[in-house]
């Protein structure tokens, strides 16, 4: 009789935004233990660095506009990998269950009956804005912070923006947009319905990597800043008045305009 394989095991891991310093030390462990790691395109090379060399390395980037691989695929494969013995670790950037489809894997591997352990990363949203010093909450400007995507699915209508823009403004939240760069004019206009023209913005490109850059400007600015200033995906879109003191800052620091004589 041949000897049945015992079941693999599977762990949907968050890598952070990027600096492998901000990976969490269970990550490093079910990495360090991996004999497959399942790779997003959004998972920073500094992190690659840390899966052994005796793993096998799938790259499965699915960047929005790009060709990538088929969601079902990713899930069938992990599943195949899992019930041949394999540890398997699907890297995912930022955290797994926040606008990961970490939530849909998980589905569908506990529906194949696989048991799965998710490991939380440090979203991309949050470490953007600690990377500018800026709190996500504070006592005299917002009490709550609200991670949101600016990309609709196929066929869904994505978010209510002006009743987005009504309740931070009314409640005193700070709004975390991802995957919201291709869309900032119509985030912009729509956001500008229900908050102040000069509300503060901060857009972080590549935060927490060594390429992070970041521009600071008013809502009814938005979408000109990111062109002007090159910026685009992945980034995050901070929108908020936990943001003034930088922008105070920004403004000192800014030259002063000249005027036509
Ligand atoms: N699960 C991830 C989000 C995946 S959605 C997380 O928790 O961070 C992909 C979007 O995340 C990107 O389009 C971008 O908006 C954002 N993102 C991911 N990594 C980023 C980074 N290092 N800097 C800025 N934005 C990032």
């Amino acid at each position: 009789m041949t000897p049945v394989r015992p079941l693999g095991s599977c762990a949907l891991v968050g890598a952070g935004p990027g600096d492998p310093d901000l990976l969490t030390l269970k990550a490093l462990k079910c990495l360090q233990a991996a004999t497959v790691v399942l790779v997003d395109d959004l998972v920073a090379p500094a992190i690659l660095a840390h899966i052994p060399a005796s793993a096998r390395q799938i790259e499965v980037g699915k960047r929005g506009g790009c060709l990538s691989t088929p969601q079902a695929f990713i899930e069938k494969h992990m599943i195949q990998l899992v019930r041949q013995g394999e540890r398997v670790v699907r890297l995912k950037g930022g955290d797994p269950f926040v606008l990961g489809r970490g939530g849909e894997e998980l589905a569908h591997l506990q529906a194949a009956g696989i048991e799965v352990e998710v490991v939380n990363g440090i979203t991309s949203g949050q470490a953007a804005l600690t990377g500018l010093g800026v709190p996500l909450t504070h006592r005299d400007h917002a009490q709550g912070v609200l991670f949101i995507t600016g990309h609709a699915q196929p066929g869904a209508q994505g978010p209510d923006w002006p009743s987005v823009a009504q309740l931070c403004h009314q409640q005193r939240i700070t709004l975390l947009i991802y995957m919201g760069a291709s869309r900032s004019a119509h985030i912009q206009a729509s956001l500008l319905q229900g908050l102040p023209a000069h509300t503060p913005v901060a857009v972080v490109q590549n935060a927490s990597r060594p390429d992070q850059r970041h521009a600071v400007t008013t809502l009814d600015a938005l979408h000109d800043t990111l062109h002007a200033e090159g910026l685009g995906s992945p980034c995050i879109i901070a929108v908020g008045d936990v943001l003034t003191a930088l922008a105070a800052l920004h403004e000192q620091a800014a030259p002063p305009i000249k005027c036509a004589a």
